[in-house]
């Protein structure tokens, strides 16, 4: 089965192109909120890593996610955006003192800190500006997820978060500073989880952490347990919306959230990676000695993780409807690594078939580069063209 795209439209943009498909990323979105409203307290932000097109962001703010940032220029590209800073978290190992001091001058809702050396330095800032900051501590819950290496993120000798043995002196140290408040935990544990089990581990995790500072009478307002949930990059057309029931149900059945408390989800690319695909045209179909290279006018600095991660993404040559045939699928980059796929079935190819490389919602545009002086692919959303 091959995904419905309005060709003629997409026949007279310039290719290498992101084309956004409005209605499944509009599903998403009202898939999250339904299940959301089911459990009090939860909350959901989106991760702006994943994806920060101006289109795509404005119909997530509709939705009335909040926002996840790492960097100031995030945090720059969801005020623009509209979102409301008291629904901006900001987490990164190496903010500088512009982003802070951004940070702070938006009055966001949480600073979410990962050293003491960090923790110091937002206070001072703080101080400077006669402002308190919330912060929470990102504890490393040295969980595993079964994913690629390269996307784990929570396990103890990642550079990410606060080892959990520090977490009582970071929090004690904060009562102690004048210019920043302790609002709550924050984990996360890598992304493209699929394993239920590995949501569970952590929520097992945080409880046995708040039991430990329960003990001490220390109080947490807020439990955000970042994102990372996986997507179907298979079966995008079969499976366009993740399985948020599952994802949200494990939380509300594992996580022993305390009277009041919120609970934060940071979710990036099971919101947007199916809603995306790089539309690309077909430049030469070349007869190698064993194989067929589909050559095609997208390269890896336009989608980088196939090159990056070996990742998968289902193509489909949508402008042919004649019989499967096997093909490399490459791009013009002068790098080895620029290759989408190796003997995959498509329908016979042209030179100037439209090619869908799907699910590249995420991780996709925004990690575009300009190498070979390539210009940056642009997006579109698909109301609007
Ligand atoms: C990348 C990231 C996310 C989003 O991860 P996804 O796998 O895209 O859901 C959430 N929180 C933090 C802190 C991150 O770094």
């Amino acid at each position: 089965m091959k995904g419905i795209f309005p060709i003629e439209k997409l026949e007279r943009i310039q290719t290498p192109f992101y084309y956004y498909d409005s209605e499944v990323l509009r599903t998403t979105l009202s898939a999250i909120n339904s299940e959301i409203q089911k459990h009090e307290g939860f909350v959901v932000h989106y991760a702006i890593k994943a994806n920060a097109n101006p289109g795509v962001l404005r119909l997530i703010r509709e939705a009335g996610l909040g926002a996840d940032c790492v960097s100031g220029g995030e945090i720059e590209a969801a005020l623009k955006a509209g979102f409301a800073s008291n629904k901006i978290v900001y987490a990164g190992v190496g903010k500088s003192d512009w982003e802070i001091n951004l940070g702070l001058d938006n009055d966001i809702f949480s600073f979410n800190v990962e050293s003491i050396p960090e923790l110091e330095v937002i206070n001072q800032l703080a101080r400077l500006k006669g402002k308190v900051a919330k912060v929470a501590f990102r504890i490393n819950p040295n969980v595993g997820a079964h994913t690629h290496a390269n996307i784990t993120t929570g396990l103890a000798e990642n550079k990410f978060g606060i080892a959990m043995q520090d977490m009582e002196t970071v929090i004690e140290r904060a009562t102690q500073m004048e210019n920043v408040k302790f609002v709550g935990l924050h984990f996360h544990i890598g992304s493209q989880i699929l394993d239920m089990g590995d949501f569970e581990a952590l929520c097992n995790r945080i409880n046995d952490l708040q039991t430990q500072l329960e003990n001490h009478h220390i109080r947490v307002g807020n439990i955000n347990v970042g994102g990372g949930l996986g997507i179907d990059y298979q079966h995008p057309n079969r499976v366009p919306v993740p399985d948020f029931k599952a994802y949200f149900d494990t939380y509300a059945k594992k996580l022993k959230l305390r009277p009041g408390q919120t609970l934060h989800f940071e979710l990036g690319r099971a919101v947007v990676a199916q809603c995306g695909s790089l539309i690309a045209r077909t430049l030469y179909i070349k007869e190698g000695t064993h194989k067929k290279f589909c050559i095609i006018d997208a390269g890896m600095t336009d989608l980088i993780r196939p090159a990056l991660y070996q990742a998968y993404h289902k193509i489909e040559n949508i402008g042919s409807e004649e019989p499967l045939e096997a093909y490399d699928v490459v791009g013009p980059i002068c790098e080895s690594s620029d290759v989408f796929a190796k003997q995959i079935d498509l329908n016979r190819a042209h030179r100037g078939d439209l090619i869908a490389i799907r699910s590249a919602g995420a991780y996709g545009e925004i990690m575009a580069s300009q190498y070979n002086c390539r210009k940056l692919p642009q997006g579109y959303m698909s109301d609007e063209i």
